[in-house]
């Protein structure tokens, strides 16, 4: 699977160069924009995953940038408030963003926004996953193996859905654990296994493995 691609569009150059340290430090790929114009020519013609958008901007603020953008994409957007916009502006469903965060912010929460809204965008671009004989709807929380439906709980559901995702690219335990069980979570990686060992018995059998484990790493689902 590609790297996920952000653009941030931001005029601020400390503020941009700041937030595309730390998203390159998470693995993803970033590029920046100045103004609402760059920013939208830069989306009309490369693809991106999601958009970080401020709102003061010069000559055409965010909403506008947001309205243009809408004409032609559906790619994620979170708005960058400041404490003065109007929220309510902000948070109105016709402003068609996804989400939005208030500056100043923990770096930590806009992470943790992001990875929540390409999670809602993968779930809605893609909402069946297969592999070999198993099918995961997505949207309908539904597992099935050979055409007979598994019962699977909430998190061994999400741990399958996001190996699936991530199909032949090796999720690490600690990647697993932030995203399943969120990044406030301080219990241990041990976790992880044993939810995949619970997943293994319910979806494998000895016809077929799923699950690949990538020893001091994490697991992986392979195409074969
Ligand atoms: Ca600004």
């Amino acid at each position: 699977m590609p790297m996920e691609r952000i653009l941030i569009i931001e005029d601020e150059s400390k503020i941009a160069r700041f937030i595309q340290l730390e998203l390159n430090h998470e693995g993803y790929e970033v590029e920046l924009a100045s103004d609402g114009r760059d920013g939208l020519e830069l989306l009309k013609t490369r693809p991106f995953d999601l958009v970080l958008l401020d709102i003061m901007l010069p000559s055409i603020n965010g909403f506008e940038v947001l309205r243009r953008l809408r004409l032609f994409s559906s790619v994620a957007v979170i708005l960058l408030t400041a404490k003065d916009d109007v929220i309510d502006k902000v948070m109105g469903l016709d402003s068609g963003a996804d989400d939005y965060i208030t500056k100043p912010f923990a770096i930590e929460e806009l992470l943790a926004r992001i990875r929540m809204a390409l999670r809602k965008q993968n779930r809605t671009q893609v909402s069946l996953l297969t592999h070999k004989d198993l099918v995961v709807d997505v949207e309908k929380y539904k597992a099935t193996l050979r055409g007979k439906e598994i019962e699977l709980t909430k998190k061994e559901f999400d741990l399958l859905t996001i190996l699936l995702q991530n199909k032949n690219k090796v999720c690490t335990r600690e990647n697993l654990l932030e995203r399943v069980w969120g990044y406030s979570y301080d219990g241990t990686t041990n976790a992880v296994d044993v939810y995949i060992r619970h997943l293994r018995v319910k979806i494998e059998d000895e016809d077929m493995s799923v699950i690949h484990t990538v020893r001091g790493v994490g697991y992986v689902i392979k195409d074969e």
